[in-house]
């Protein structure tokens, strides 16, 4: 027998802890209060609490892979938590604060959340969903009075942290962390991360042709850590010793903006519409920025792109979901692509990019994988070391291959290059008279024009075409534009089957919890829609 000689160390958040304690103890961490003071800590601290809050937990009676819920904005404590709860031995829950009272209380039942982890400034929120799942212990981080009755300070609670507590042993495929998909189609499901999936996807996500992150950057995370782990930032920041800015709750373009100045931001990550703020706020007020911003969660409009270019801010896009920790495509320009025409260059930019390394990406029609030309569209699939494989509680779900692919529901087609284009979701695709018509591709061309702030496009049922594409506009404030304007503009792009009938202009469009377009509402509303 000839073996590997290799150690066979199992990849776990001790591994990023042992980071936070040595190379990058004197980094910082700042984080935004409540009440708009910056408060500042490094990694060195913020692992010795760490160590504090898991040993707090056993000490508490958390057993391993008990779940301990988090309702919280970005700061230092959250941080705490995700590093914490696992080095217990238990499984962080980070709770949606922006859904609904009684869905995060299904979401916090049907996980099982033993304890609750609140900021003070969210007490409201839980008191409306209290009574639907009990806690055990309700631990409250920031210093408001009075506490509800049974709950203890965060700061207390950490003093329990005696070190004679002995922290559990913990295999690479424990249980990490758990989300809830956002549900737009039936409940929302439990996808469940472990610890070696998220260090590896902590690895790969640094990467210079993935997010590239390294100890020289500052990231301003505005993704939520509410939502997929803040794609998995704050664990890949303190990997590679990457200080780190939290923002709070405080997530205005201004806001945003002078954190990015003051704290010399290099990197910022959130979804469009964050940018699309930003962008606004920098055409009013321009400032002096050099940053890279990451993009994900819904499509990054090519003009933003481009406008964000001219503002010394680099755009880059990734696709991701909550079933795939998130990342599984970025956006970078391969050797190939920068010897192209300028304008070729944004096409690629804008669109959702090449498999992250590790994670194994096709599209598929019922012919099988589509042909690499750019246009002939198919399914999402996608297999690797942070896909999920299932979901919580038995649900059973038809999305998975018979080899082993997720199924993501992300219609797409690739080029020759190995970019890959997300045109739809499958549920927002729109027939009409037999022909597909995809309805990102006509929003990323309305948010083309310069008086448009954002669009949607859905299909509206028609009495002839079955469904016709109608767009929903945002324009910019004082700007102006008629459907035909819009039309012309939309018309050297496509066929003149897909261009929407009829626009009708909105103060604003419904968005969910993460930030996306809400067209479930917004089909509900136009469903009676005369042609
Ligand atoms: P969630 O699980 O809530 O993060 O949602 C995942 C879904 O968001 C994906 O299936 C896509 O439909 C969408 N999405 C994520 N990133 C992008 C992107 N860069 N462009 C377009 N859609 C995206």
């Amino acid at each position: 027998m000839f073996e590997s000689t290799m150690m066979d160390i199992p990849l776990t958040i001790e591994m990023i802890l042992d980071r936070a304690r040595s190379t990058a103890a004197d980094v910082e961490v700042v984080s935004r209060l409540p009440d708009r003071q910056l408060h500042k800590t490094t990694y060195g601290a913020i692992a010795e609490r760490t160590e504090r809050l898991a040993r707090a937990l056993i000490d508490a009676g958390i057993k391993p892979r008990d779940r301990v819920a988090t309702l919280m904005w970005n700061h230092s404590q959250h941080l705490e938590c995700y590093l914490g709860i696992p080095l217990a031995g238990a499984v962080i829950h980070t709770l949606n604060l922006r859904l609904h009272p009684d869905e995060i209380a299904y979401i916090a039942a049907d996980a099982q959340d033993r304890f609750l982890i609140v900021d003070d400034v969210l007490l409201p929120l839980f008191e409306a969903f209290r009574g639907k799942h009990h806690f055990e212990k309700v631990i409250v981080v920031g210093t408001a009075k009075p506490l509800p009755p049974d709950a203890i300070p965060y700061e207390d609670f950490l003093e329990r942290g005696n070190p004679q507590i002995t922290l559990p042993k913990i295999q690479e495929n424990d249980p990490l962390g758990c989300c809830y998909t956002s549900g737009t189609t039936g409940r929302p499901k439990g996808v469940v991360y472990s610890h070696r999936s998220t260090i590896l996807h902590s690895l790969v996500t640094a990467l210079p042709d993935c997010l590239d992150l390294s100890q020289d950057d500052c990231l301003l995370a505005v993704v939520p850590m509410f939502h997929v782990n803040a794609w998995g930032l704050p664990y890949t920041s303190v990997l590679v010793g990457a200080r780190q800015v939290l923002p709070g709750p405080f997530l205005d373009a201004p806001s945003l903006l002078d954190l990015m100045e003051a704290e010399k931001v290099t990197v910022a990550a959130g979804v469009p519409t964050i940018w699309l703020g930003i962008r606004e706020e920098l055409d009013a007020r321009p400032r002096n920025l050099n940053a890279r911003m990451v993009v994900g969660g819904a499509a990054a409009p090519e003009q933003l792109i481009r406008d964000f270019d001219r503002m010394g801010l680099q755009l880059i896009q990734a696709w991701g979901m909550t079933e795939t920790s998130p990342v599984g495509l970025v956006s970078r320009l391969s050797p190939a692509a920068r010897n192209l025409p300028l304008d070729e260059q944004y096409k690629l930019r804008a669109k959702q990019g090449r498999p992250a390394p590790l994670v194994q990406i096709r599209v598929c029609n019922e012919k099988g994988e589509v042909p690499a030309d750019g246009k002939t569209s198919g399914e999402v699939q996608i297999r690797g070391p942070w896909i999920t494989r299932g979901y919580t509680s038995g649900v059973v779900d038809q999305r998975w291959t018979a080899d082993g692919y997720f199924k993501t529901g992300d219609v797409a087609n690739r080029d020759a290059l190995g970019y890959i284009q997300l045109t739809d979701r499958t549920a927002d695709l729109i027939k009409s008279g037999g022909e597909w018509i995809a309805s990102q591709t006509l929003e990323n061309v309305i948010m083309g024009h310069p008086a448009v702030r954002e669009a949607a496009v859905i299909g509206v049922p028609h009495p002839k075409w079955s469904e016709r594409p109608l767009a929903v506009v945002v324009l910019k404030p004082g700007a102006k534009a008629s459907s035909d304007e819009l039309k012309e503009h939309m018309a050297p792009h496509f066929a003149k089957f897909q261009l929407p009938d009829a626009f009708v202009f909105v103060d604003a469009i419904p968005r969910t919890s993460a930030g996306k377009f809400k067209k479930t509402e917004l089909r509900q509303e136009y469903r009676n829609w005369s042609w």
